[in-house]
């Protein structure tokens, strides 16, 4: 083939030709990725599809090819279109995002001195240059430098401006030069006997000539024997002796180096634990008939898994991969943070020990390349792992897990392309004609709904192990606890949590506690103006820390000391409002002095490992309470939790958003379902002002189908998800003014049939304001009955983003298409 089709992580919607040097012809193929010209600079691209055929005489040839196998299986190309097209998004950046961070070569410009020091001198002697003059002391320290390497150094606005006159005057010269990957293969030293002192007789003949002379080397050399081949750190390390030891020997020839590569493990592999004997129950074993049939047929079928919490969901994802494995074929496992879900994931390691690739999001780029690589090289069968881990590069998948699909974290939110893992499951499902679990207590309306219209196919686990009931739940009106005890301290804890907290912890048994915000206080206000602080980037109040006591802002990270008078008035009587997680804390402690508790939440949970640590205390008794935001609600299994306390209900109901009471009936029978799990009978309260909340009612009897059906009517009528499809539209920018404007040009650009769907705004976002940049937002209701695939509407958008940029007005504004938004904030 004479021409190659490439992405490019840029965004611009088209793929670029590129000719294929006669040396690159016969080793080419999709999914490689190779290194193209782009204007003046090189980048990565990735060949989608070759031809012999193009017309076009002006096409400039590959540079350089950068893999000897495909980085991108067949499959996730496939999988990448379709992502593309279903979420607008530019088919590089899509590819960039699946592949592991780090291994793409970026070009840099580098700077060169062209001028000695005395000239430089000259130059630069008393002109008012400070930032030309810093440039070019650097090089006539260093000679050259990358632009990169000097924005760390210098670090000023007008940096490209200088270096922009010191190259006009000729001093410097500027050039592209193609970058090292960050991330590569990791090698490592090893030691082994030279091939003519194996054998044991010769071995002995250089330990009794080392022996006297240097002990020392005859140590060495002993070890090696034993080892075989041992890495020089561990060698080192064993031995006690310093590097001279290893060169001398080396020199004598008795000794080899050489390297291997060493695999990058976020988790130093432990040894996997004994599996205690799992008889299936009936329902167990219903779903597996199903499951099993679908997988051993090599359909494609999706599954809802509706289990209620405690009922054996991970049991039978377990089962499903044993025969997949069995067919000869891989499994990707989906779960929401893999951070705080270390029980579930251990128990898929143990029972598949050494087949099980755990991609954590915390890992290095490093870590994360070797899994990948393991994963490609098939020395892994099973991928488990947060969203991304979608796209993990295993062939011949048999089956994929989404398990908890209801999570919104599925969803990615802040980087391009905005997919939804879930979906994405579905169709890389489809591709692979591979069978997809989607497993949850309280599945997403919109998962439920394509099992009643038998989209998917409904399998229902109703009941937990062993028969063990459900919890039972109270719901705590606050108003009249207020009202009944109106001379004691019930505004965090009712009297009944409180009478509940003790009897819990006279017997010895363990209480988790949900508080969905952390901080202190959610704000400050002053008494006599009224003030509340906000945060300077953002258009959100700050929350109180009490550890060094500062105000946050939750969005952008922005923190100051809290002030002890108000910068407005100079009134020194600052009420602290709202209920974190610290203030609970703070609470816990003054009512229950005897109790351990432990706080998890993003301020305690930054260190590596720190969730892990938490949980691993909390299962072995260490606390009596576990106190924290949503994390705590999370598929934690521990059997001497028989109480479960919500603080307020409140915080997520009061959120205006159309999902705000799907999330707080998902959270509130998330967290009751860690309440008496196994031998001991659980118990909830929910503490809220508004007890006659339909979710809280549904939460309370467990009922998830009550829910469905009393929300799917509110949905419908609202045109909101499952029944109109929704888009969301964000224009954002720094200057308030500009993004109004754009915001309105884009909405002129976007005109839909009417009976294609509305369109509401634009209007301000209800986050006007986040890190800097104002919002304005636009929704798209459009309808299903016409436009089923969504395929007309993406025209449509399609268009309206070429008319917008064709009119080039604005710059510095940004607009995100966001399809399937899961909120509208
Ligand atoms: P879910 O994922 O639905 O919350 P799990 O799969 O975590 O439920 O099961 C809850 C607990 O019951 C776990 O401790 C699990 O090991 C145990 N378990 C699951 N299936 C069985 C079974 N068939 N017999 C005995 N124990 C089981
Ligand atoms: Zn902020």
């Amino acid at each position: 083939m004479k021409f190659a089709e490439l992405a490019v992580p840029v965004p611009v919607y088209q793929t670029y030709t590129y000719e294929i040097p006669p040396d690159l012809e016969s080793s080419i193929r999709p999914g490689y990725r190779v290194i193209v010209p782009l204007g003046k600079r090189k980048i990565t691209g990735y060949v989608v599809s070759l031809t012999n055929k193009c017309d076009r005489t002006d096409l400039k040839p590959i540079y350089d090819l950068l893999d000897d196998s495909p980085a991108l299986l067949p499959d996730l190309l496939a999988l990448a279109r379709w992502i593309s097209e279903y979420y607008i998004c530019p088919l590089g950046e899509v590819i960039k995002a699946m592949l592991p961070g780090g291994i793409n070569l970026e070009s840099n410009i580098q700077i060169k001195l062209l001028k000695d020091s005395q000239e430089v001198h000259q130059y630069v002697r008393g002109k008012k240059v400070p930032t030309q003059e810093k440039i070019l002391n650097l090089l006539l320290e260093s000679g050259h430098i990358t632009i990169q390497q000097l924005r760390k150094k210098i670090q000023r606005s007008n940096l490209i401006f200088s270096v922009t006159k010191l190259v006009e005057s000729g001093f410097l010269s500027r050039e592209v030069i193609l970058g090292k990957a960050p991330t590569g293969p990791k090698y490592e030293n090893w030691i082994k006997l030279s091939s003519a002192y194996v054998e044991i007789s010769k071995y002995n003949e250089i330990i009794n000539e080392l022996s006297q002379r240097a002990p020392a080397q005859a140590s060495c050399v002993k070890i090696i024997y034993e080892n075989k081949e041992i890495s020089q750190r561990e060698l080192l390390k064993q031995g006690g002796f310093s590097n001279n030891v290893i060169t001398s020997l080396l020199e004598k020839g008795y000794i080899e180096k050489f390297q291997t590569e060493v695999f990058r493990s976020y988790y130093s592999i432990s040894p996997s634990q004994t599996q205690e004997k799992i008889i299936l129950n009936e329902y167990q074993k219903r779903a597996i008939v199903f499951l099993e049939e679908a997988i051993n047929n090599g359909d494609f079928k999706t599954f809802l898994v509706h289990g209620v919490t405690g009922s054996g969901k991970t049991q039978v994802y377990i089962e499903a991969i044993k025969r997949v494995l069995m067919k000869g074929k891989t499994a990707i496992v989906l779960v929401p943070e893999i951070a705080l879900t270390p029980q579930t994931v251990s128990r898929f390691t143990a029972n598949f020990p050494n087949q099980v690739a755990v991609l954590h999001s915390r890992m290095s780029p490093g870590e994360r390349f070797d899994s990948w690589r393991k994963l490609k090289d098939g020395d892994f069968k099973i991928a488990i792992g947060p969203r991304s881990a979608i796209f993990a590069p295993l062939t011949n998948i048999g089956l994929i897990v989404v398990d908890e699909e209801h999570e919104s974290s599925y969803k990615q939110m802040d980087i391009k392309p905005l997919y939804h893992a879930r979906d994405v499951a579905v169709y890389r499902g489809k591709l692979n004609q591979a069978v997809v679990i989607l497993g949850s207590a309280t599945p997403s309306l919109e998962s439920y709904y394509n099992a009643k219209i038998q989209k998917y196919h409904l399998i229902e686990l109703p009941q937990r192990i062993d028969d063990v009931p459900m919890p039972e739940v109270t719901i705590v009106d606050m108003l009249t606890q207020r009202k009944r005890y109106p001379r004691q301290n019930v505004s965090i804890f009712s009297k009944v949590l409180q009478d509940k907290i003790v009897e819990k912890l006279n017997l010895n048994q363990q209480i988790i506690l949900l508080q969905n915000r952390r901080g202190f206080s959610t704000y400050i206000k002053c008494k006599d103006c009224g003030l509340i602080e906000q945060c300077e980037n953002c258009n959100i109040t700050l929350t109180y820390h009490l550890t060094n006591h500062t105000l946050r802002c939750h969005y952008c990270n922005y923190t100051k000391k809290a002030p002890k008078v108000c910068p407005n008035c100079g009134g020194v009587d600052i009420l602290f409002q709202g209920t974190g997680t610290q203030k609970v804390e703070q609470e816990i402690n003054q009512l229950f002095p005897e109790a351990r508790v432990v706080r998890m939440d993003l301020d305690t949970t930054s260190k590596k490992f720190a969730h892990d640590r938490i949980l691993k205390d909390f299962g072995a008794g260490k606390y009596d309470i576990l106190l924290g935001t949503q994390m705590v609600a999370k598929g934690l299994d521990f059997q001497n939790v028989t109480l479960v306390g919500v603080i307020s209900a409140d915080t997520s109901l009061l959120f205006p958003d159309f999902r705000a009471s799907e999330r707080t009936f998902q959270l509130l029978t998330q967290v009751a379902g860690r309440a008496g799990r196994k031998f001991l009978t659980g118990e909830v309260y929910i503490q809220t002002y508004s007890p006659d909340n339909m979710s809280l009612k549904f939460a309370k009897q467990h009922n998830f189908k009550q829910f469905f059906l009393n929300e799917l009517p509110i949905r419908n009528e609202l045109n909101y998800s499952p029944f109109g499809r929704l888009v969301y539209i964000l224009i954002k920018g720094e200057t308030e003014e500009k993004v109004k404007s754009s915001a309105e040009i884009f909405s002129k650009c976007l005109i839909l049939p009417k009976n294609l769907g509305e369109i509401l705004g634009p209007i301000p976002a209800p986050l006007s304001k986040i890190k800097k940049n104002y919002r304005w937002q636009l929704i798209i209701k459009s309808n299903k009955k016409i436009d089923p695939s969504g395929n007309i509407l993406r025209k449509y958008l399609i268009n309206a983003i070429a008319t917008y940029k064709s009119q080039k007005i604005k710059r510095n504004v940004k607009i995100l298409i966001d399809i399937d938004p899961i909120s509208l904030l």
